[in-house]
């Protein structure tokens, strides 16, 4: 392939990633999106692997294969509800991939002028700062949402100091290694202080704040992908990190701003958090309920809101919910869904099962179009959300979900949470939702419930 062709396949790749993340945008057209994204990564693949610049074209292959194996593997096995871990697995290979290009650029420096030298040396310094911090930051992320840590934060004494230091003393670095002409000791030093800066934002970061961290990382792994493509002289591969850096950015804005949270603030490692630790305490009686009275209870309501977390993921519910929402339609019950937007654990998780069982998007409103409807509302089940529906956002100041909006859920004159216990739900916080007068719990496996209800219906 000449340059010039290579040259414009990168244009028509670029092209095709703009369109694909157009498409993505909306819920029709997703799976537009997704495919012009496969189409753009595979012009892309084409391009470079066949330019005049590749060599070693037998061994690219071949890992692609091995790798495109792997992938494949993994991406059939993977729960839903683990996609989060999955995509903030993906997002350290980029950091790690940044900081292996940083050194190998290092390493194999092409003959330059001095003054691209310098502007060669402050890249690499960058790529491997923000490869390495996005490289630790994921693997922390990863292991919050598989739970294999805690997801409470870590707050060790001075902890903004500790930050700020890290970055005032990469600066110094990067000003001794440009002024010596590259200094590896300068370059491992920093590389250290980064992945230590990494792991220590994300694990300062509450459980309720994860999702702003996963579109964040996503945000700093294309900032690392651009970062190597300046690194390689690759227009794709910066323009691509360009677009994956600034859309994961813009969504982390719309998450905080959706979560009432300050973006610097998550951004700085949970800034200004006053976590209770006692807040997982039960703070009452509770009541229960069972399948056959929640059947009768909906029979005789009007109108009816399902407010869906995590928990109906789990439970896989979403198909006999789709089952009891038919049932109570064809009635003439007026039955629609409240989508909180960090149900679940991915941005978009609630609609994207509902839509996978067929429920009607005309009935799935968002936070904001139903809140003010609940005063109105008869009932609403609660079917395995838990933080999503906490008072405790709105009347204890201490809370660490404090200020974080909310499903009004307990204006509605009844109120039917189903899980499977009294445990807290991701952020670690206790629910006061549970111990309301209008409350009652339906305790078992969030489907077994709704199926069981189905049934009495
Ligand atoms: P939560 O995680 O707050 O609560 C889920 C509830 O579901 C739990 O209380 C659990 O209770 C219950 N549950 C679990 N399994 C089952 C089951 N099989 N049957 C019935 N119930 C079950 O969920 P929400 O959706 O309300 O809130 C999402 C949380 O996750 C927020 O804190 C959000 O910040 C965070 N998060 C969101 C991300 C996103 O992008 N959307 C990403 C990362 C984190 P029990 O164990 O008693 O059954």
């Amino acid at each position: 392939m000449s340059v010039g062709l290579v040259q414009a396949a990168y244009v028509v790749a670029a092209l095709f990633f703009i369109l694909s993340l157009a498409g993505l945008s909306k819920q029709e057209s997703a799976r537009a999106g997704n495919y012009y994204g496969i189409t753009g990564m595979a012009v892309a693949l084409i391009a470079t692997i066949f330019s005049p610049s590749t060599s070693a074209v037998t061994w690219i292959i071949l890992a692609m294969i091995i790798g495109a194996c792997i992938g494949i593997y993994y991406a059939k096995k993977v729960e839903m509800t683990e996609m989060p871990e999955l995509v903030a697995m993906l997002h350290s290979f980029v950091g790690a991939a940044a900081v292996l290009v940083g050194y190998n650029s290092y390493l194999h420096a092409p003959v330059m002028t001095p003054v691209e030298h310098t502007i060669h040396l402050v890249e690499i310094f960058l790529g491997i700062f923000i490869g390495a911090v996005t490289l630790t930051g994921s693997v922390v992320a990863f292991a919050k949402l598989r739970g294999l840590v805690p997801s409470k934060p870590m707050n060790i004494p001075h902890k903004h100091k500790w930050n700020l230091a890290a970055v005032v003393v990469s600066v110094l670095l990067l000003i001794r290694f440009v002024d010596v002409g590259g200094s590896v000791s300068a370059l491992l030093v920093m590389t250290i202080i980064a992945l230590v800066f990494g792991y220590h934002l994300v694990a300062s970061i509450g459980g309720a704040d994860m999702p702003v961290v996963v579109s964040m990382l996503n945000s700093y792994s294309g900032w690392a992908a651009a970062a190597a493509g300046f690194m390689l002289a690759n227009d794709l591969l910066i323009v691509t990190g360009a677009l994956v850096g600034s859309s994961g950015a813009i969504l982390s804005y719309i998450m905080c701003k959706a979560m009432n949270r300050s973006f610097v603030s998550v951004i700085a490692g949970g800034f200004g958090q006053e976590v209770s630790l006692d807040s997982d305490e039960e703070v009452g009686e509770y009541r229960e309920t069972n399948a056959e009275d929640v059947a009768d209870m909906l029979k005789t309501s009007k109108s009816v809101v399902i407010t869906p977390g995590y928990g109906m993921a789990v439970a896989q519910a979403q198909y006999p919910v789709h089952e009891i929402t038919e049932k109570l339609r064809n009635q003439g019950i007026d039955v629609r869904f409240g989508i909180h937007p960090v149900a679940g654990r991915l941005p978009g998780h609630m609609n994207v099962l509902l839509a996978e069982a067929k429920v009607p998007y005309d009935v799935v409103l968002e936070m904001d179009e139903i809140n003010d409807d609940f005063t109105e509302t008869d009932t609403v089940l609660v079917i395995g959300a838990n933080d999503t529906v906490n008072p405790a956002a709105q009347e204890d100041p201490t809370s660490p979900i404090a200020g974080m909006p909310v499903l009004e859920v307990w204006n509605a004159h009844n109120v039917i949470v189903f899980k499977r216990s009294m445990n807290t739900g991701y952020a670690g916080v206790q629910n006061p939702l549970f111990f309301k007068d209008n409350t009652h719990m339906l305790f078992g496996d969030a489907k077994d419930s709704v199926d069981a209800i189905a049934k009495a219906l």
